[in-house]
């Protein structure tokens, strides 16, 4: 048998391992599978917008179809830029790396900052990406909370007090996944003299940003011309286009020679995003005037997608819900005094064999201790998100709830 490295015993994606599980069961028969569970717009009623997906026949016409430049396709590090001032912080095209998706950047990001014993402040819950990627560089994820009670802000006197020598990097994702919350403009700004106060890098994950129902999202970027922070954007999410894999890092306010630097030599090492999509982001991002049609017509079914959600799983027996604003997913709180389920993973996998409805454990997404959740998507159409309320509601009815 071969060994495997050590590295690997405690990365797990539960998002995909649900996944996995659902399949073996979607093909025995039954009522039709519904699919609550993966951040993928596309798997449901929502599309790359038409102009963009115009400009990747064209730019694979017109012959864009070598490797790129390592760092990323020049004219889009320039449109990045653009876009970039637009949210409020300046950079040159040199600042900007483009990556196959933003967990490329991410994986980079750990790999070159981040020594084994390290430790990175994620919060709690958190995006599984941040959490299982410290597990792989042999460096520790030490979460802090977002509190529920209190929309999931983030609790800044806790942040306080788990910093040590080995911290180097705070991670802060807004709007979050899983639990739709934005963070306004005092708390990212607390985060910033956070991170400024202990020298701190600060991964600013801003991937969702468009995707806001009440409130726009500050870039934190915007707020600091000191703290050396790593913004990360894309196309997965905002422009609806996750399988084109290419996202981008702007990196601000760091020293030549620094970070930026050893990211830029370490894109060389796995060569190129692929062009003919970079080509076509450029598109996605200079042409306003179409991204703002398609962005209201997604928001508006989004938003109505997300108060149905927010007041249906309100209304389940022995479930809460903090009401999400942004970004397509809901975390709901299972309360379950008497002990039915062990854990929320019993609660997902029983629903999924009883009632076919597909969601994620909590537990995989680093929740407070001692709670039990899941994560939704809010993406399919309501038709369908009404009929797994219904089953959902069936299956804690049946259960005593
Ligand atoms: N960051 C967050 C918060 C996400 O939820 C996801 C995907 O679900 C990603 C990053 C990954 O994005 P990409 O497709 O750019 O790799």
């Amino acid at each position: 048998m071969v060994l495997v490295a050590e590295r690997l015993a405690k990365v797990s994606y539960p998002i995909r391992d649900v996944v996995a599980a659902a399949k073996k069961i979607d093909g025995t028969p039954g009522p039709k599978m519904l699919n609550l569970s993966i951040g993928d717009p596309d798997a449901y009623d929502f599309d790359t917008p038409a102009y963009i997906k115009k400009a990747l026949y064209t730019a694979v016409e017109k012959g864009f179809n070598g490797y790129a430049d390592s760092a990323g396709y020049f004219e889009l590090r320039k449109a990045v830029c653009e876009h970039n001032a637009r949210k409020g912080f300046e950079g040159t095209p040199e600042q900007v790396l483009v990556t196959c998706g933003t967990s490329e950047a991410t994986n980079m990001l750990y790999g070159c900052l981040l020594n084994p014993g390290d430790e990175v402040l994620v919060p709690s819950p958190c995006y599984p990406q941040y959490e299982n990627l410290a597990y792989y560089y042999a460096t520790t994820p030490k979460f802090y909370p977002l509190v529920e009670e209190k929309e999931f802000e983030p609790d800044f006197e806790a942040l306080e007090k788990m910093v040590t020598p080995r911290t180097k990097m705070v991670v802060a994702i807004n709007p979050n996944n899983p639990t739709g919350t934005v963070t306004g403009r005092n708390a990212t700004k607390k985060f910033v003299e956070f991170a400024a106060a202990h020298g701190l890098v600060m991964i600013s994950d801003e991937i969702y940003d468009e995707m806001v129902f009440d409130e726009k999202t500050v870039s934190a970027a915007a707020l600091s011309k000191q703290v050396p922070i790593v913004t990360l954007n894309g196309l997965s999410k905002n422009f609806l286009a996750p399988g084109w894999r290419v996202g981008w890092m702007s990196f601000s306010n760091f020293q030549e020679g620094s970070l930026q630097a050893a990211v830029t030599r370490l894109c060389r090492l796995r060569l190129s995003a692929p062009l003919p999509m970079q080509v076509a982001a450029v598109e996605a991002l200079r042409n306003d005037k179409e991204y703002e049609v398609e962005k209201k017509k997604m928001l508006e079914k989004l938003r109505s997608r997300r108060d149905l959600a927010f007041k249906r799983l309100n209304e389940l027996p022995g479930v809460s819900c903090v009401k999400p604003k942004g970004a397509f997913y809901a975390f709901p709180q299972l309360h379950d005094e008497k002990g039915v389920w062990q854990d929320d993973k019993q609660f997902v996998y029983e629903l999924l064999e009883k009632e076919r409805v597909l969601t994620v454990f909590g537990s995989g997404f680093g929740q407070k201790p001692g709670t039990k959740h899941f994560r939704i998507v809010f993406l399919p159409t309501e038709s369908e998100l009404n009929e797994a309320f219904e089953r959902i509601e069936r299956f804690l009815k049946s259960k005593g709830f």
